[in-house]
């Protein structure tokens, strides 16, 4: 966090990882505000709501809130039948992340912010590398990093994860010792969430095979650094025809998806 300066929002969506995050920018003495995105789901929604404006209160932090269907049109539970129609999926969840990053990005930029924070995790960056080498997405799998710098053309905030070396059961412990409110009620669409298979298993793997995730993680820098793998390299990012923002086709998804919705 050290060389990172500008103005910080943190993503606060009222669970575990985005919380810690915003207090070890406090602990440290880094100015910021916190970010919410109402989804519309039921008790779900509501809670995290209450959550995070209670925690704001507490930690003396603006809070900035918006309600996703003033951006793409729904909540993400209108959002089910079309996933279903569109992409023959049950849960909405791949369109609940687009809209959440692209929603993040869009108005962390439209208020001058230079970094977005998020409570991204050891166990977060270790799991999405084993899904990009599962479905052999070699681009993807380089972009997996604590910082990702700011990038004016293409109106793309800078992003940090402060937790990233940071495993999950160790932010339990910080936040269960500290008596943090976090929020208990579950997304109705979280059960099949492929990630979160995948991190299961590489908890079970890492009982027996200490440290495997921080392992992995270190190796694919290794390899980025002696291959002199850019980021960025193998992927063309311009300014979406429609929106401006960054796409690596002509019109972005969240574009796309947006036209095709009443
Ligand atoms: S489980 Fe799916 S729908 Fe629920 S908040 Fe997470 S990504 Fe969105
Ligand atoms: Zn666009």
């Amino acid at each position: 966090m050290k060389h990172v300066r500008g103005r910080m929002i943190v993503a606060v969506s009222g669970g575990k990882d985005s919380l810690v995050s915003s207090i070890m920018l406090k602990r440290l003495d880094i100015e910021h505000e916190l970010f919410h995105i109402n989804l519309g789901i039921p008790v779900f929604s509501d809670e995290s709501l209450s959550v995070v404006s209670e925690f704001a209160e507490q930690y003396r932090l603006k809070l900035n809130v918006v309600n996703i269907e003033d951006y793409a049109k729904k909540t993400i539970p209108e959002y089910v039948p079309f996933a279903k129609k569109m992409y023959h999926k049950d849960k909405p969840c791949a369109l609940c992340g687009l809209f959440k990053r692209y929603i993040m990005n869009k108005w962390a930029w439209e208020h001058n912010f230079d970094y977005i924070i998020t409570g991204h995790n050891l166990d977060d960056a270790a799991s999405t590398i084993i899904m990009n080498i599962m479905g052999q997405n070699i681009d993807q799998l380089f972009r997996v990093a604590p910082v990702i710098e700011r990038k004016e053309n293409v109106k793309m905030v800078g992003k940090v994860k402060p937790l990233y070396w940071v495993r999950e059961d160790l932010i339990k412990q910080y936040v269960s010792k500290n008596n943090i409110r976090t929020v208990q009620a579950t997304c109705p669409y979280a059960a099949s969430v492929h990630q979160n298979r995948i991190k299961d298993a590489l908890r079970t793997f890492e009982k027996t095979e200490h440290n495997f995730m921080v392992n992995l993680v270190k190796t694919i820098k290794k390899i980025q650094k002696i291959k002199n793998i850019s980021i960025s390299k193998n992927v063309e990012v311009l300014p979406c025809e429609r929106c401006g923002f960054a796409t690596t086709s002509k019109v972005c998804k969240f574009c796309r998806i947006i036209e095709k919705v009443d």
